[in-house]
């Protein structure tokens, strides 16, 4: 079995729920003043809070709840005028205080939807919530022969854990959806996306079942922190509970670790119960209440978002939704393109040319749209080469080829026609616009292929590629094709 998109997987029905746990971009931490840079020597970054020393009390980061709000407001979801933190009882050795500070029965965001496409299909996955919570330390097993040593600096650090209803239905869907949500929360800046440094690490719940039937029992693959890994675990999971099934085995819930070196997904522990967490609300923590007017001023405050922009681009360019939602992958795409099509004024044409030659280009040499080497304004300019028949597409992408080779691309924007156009000139790429010369051109082309004249009289219209074909040679390509065709058309009649 290999990826699958839609559809069963040997007759099974795959499903899959996220949780997501984002790493906010707070200086310091949920409940107190520690900061939260990556990298410090171990326990510098940690207060007497998050060492749980005895009358240390949490102190609540508003930043924190802003950034909740945000993106809250993202997905249109609803902020809680009321939440209510939580402790999460259990033992660990990094977390000295022996609970988690999280957000149980009522969290700060309720419902909202995340919105994608997937192979030019719109996909919608319901958000149960996000909720706001403390980070634990870590266990460093390495560096101490026989003993662990506890870091705290991770400890206090502000995650969003954000939960999906169990709606996906495919392992690439989950993958698209955790792209999406990628996107949308480094795109409002409240998280830096950063995979590696376990900024964005999610959680996949895996079930399978027979189309019809209840849904099965899920286990949880814990901590993928690469989109790569997340397909390969999920394809694993989903394959091997099909083969359980198969054999009659029934799953147990559990969580699972996926071993990147094996490719395979392993038990950890049966799966808790919240029960065995004794929630109760933090007696230290009043209710978060958050008032109408900072949600409202915080709306107005935000820029403006992906899937708002993507509709934007449909109704004010004529776009596809698909091609919207490509040229929305980041700031970065959307400026770059916005400015083409301001300055080409031909937003189709610019679409096509950012997400095809530009971006084919730009993956090649590994890099983003924050280095693009050739200029918006230079690219419009040959776009409104292309546009008013100067030259042909194939033509445009030897002087693109120019552009990108050329250096000190990015300056002198207000030549940037001239330069564009000096290109045409050098490379001799103009179309041949006279049509005069280009008549004789073609009455040369049909007095030397006259038995081809023939055969398209007689019916054959294939015969008449070859002579498209041949009156492109004589133009050395530099013939407008269909200005070609309508000729000869006429003059075979
Ligand atoms: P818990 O309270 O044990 O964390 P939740 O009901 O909150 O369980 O669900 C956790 C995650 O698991 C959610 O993202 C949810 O969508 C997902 N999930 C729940 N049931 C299933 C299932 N049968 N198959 C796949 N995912 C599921
Ligand atoms: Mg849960």
């Amino acid at each position: 079995m290999s990826t699958t998109t839609s559809g069963l997987v040997q007759g099974y029905e795959v499903v899959i729920g996220f949780e997501t746990h984002t790493q906010l971009t707070t200086q310091s931490k949920l409940f107190s003043r520690a900061s939260t840079s990556f990298g410090a020597e171990p326990n510098t970054n940690a207060s007497a809070v998050d060492f749980a020393l005895p009358g240390a009390l949490p102190v609540m980061n508003k930043g924190a709840v802003q950034r909740a709000i945000e993106f809250g407001l993202a997905v249109n979801g609803h902020i809680a005028e009321s939440s209510v933190f939580a402790r999460k009882n259990y033992f660990y050795p990094d977390l000295p205080k022996g609970y988690q500070i999280s957000q149980f029965e009522i969290p700060v965001v309720q419902g909202g939807a995340v919105e994608f496409f997937l192979d030019g299909e719109k996909k919608t996955v319901r958000l149960v919530r996000a909720h706001l919570e403390e980070d634990a330390g870590k266990s460093l097993h390495e560096d101490f022969a026989d003993m662990t040593g506890i870091d705290l600096n991770r400890a206090g650090t502000p995650l969003l854990e954000i939960v999906t209803e169990p709606d996906m239905r495919s392992t690439a869907e989950a993958v698209a959806y955790a792209r999406e949500l990628h996107k949308i929360v480094t795109w409002i800046g409240i998280c830096d996306g950063n995979m590696q440094e376990g900024s964005f690490r999610c959680d996949a719940n895996v079930s399978v079942r027979k189309p019809g039937d209840p849904l099965g029992t899920r286990r949880e693959i814990k901590n993928l922190n690469s989109f790569k890994f997340m397909q390969q675990a999920m394809d694993f999971e989903v394959r091997w509970q099909i083969e359980q099934l198969e054999d009659g085995h029934a799953i147990q819930q559990a969580t699972v670790l996926f071993d990147p070196d094996t490719g395979e997904t392993r038990a950890m522990r049966s799966k808790e119960d919240a029960a065995d967490y004794r929630y109760f609300p933090d007696p230290d923590l009043p209710p978060l209440m958050i008032g109408r007017d900072w949600v409202e001023k915080t709306r107005a405050e935000m820029s403006e978002l992906p899937r708002v922009m993507a509709a934007r681009f449909v109704a004010d360019y004529g776009l596809s939704e698909y091609d919207a939602g490509q040229l929305t992958q980041s700031k970065a795409t959307a400026a770059y393109f916005e400015s083409v099509a301001e300055a080409s004024k031909q937003p189709k044409l610019s679409s096509n040319w950012v997400m095809g030659e530009l971006s084919r280009r730009l993956n090649e040499s590994d890099k983003g749209f924050e280095q693009v080497p050739v200029s918006p304004a230079r690219l419009a300019a040959l776009i409104r080469r292309i546009h008013d028949s100067t030259i042909s597409n194939s033509a445009a992408k030897e002087v693109f080829d120019a552009l990108w080779n050329a250096t000190g691309a990015q300056i002198d924007d207000s030549g940037a026609s001239s330069v564009v156009d000096d290109i045409i000139e050098a490379k001799g790429l103009k179309q041949i616009s006279d049509a005069g010369e280009l008549e004789k051109i073609i009455d040369d082309v049909l007095a030397a292929n006259a038995k081809n004249v023939e055969e398209i009289r007689a019916g054959n219209t294939k015969a008449m590629n070859a002579l498209v074909g041949q009156a492109m040679k004589a133009t050395k390509g530099k013939a407008n094709p269909a200005q070609v065709n309508e000729l000869l058309k006429k003059k075979i009649g």
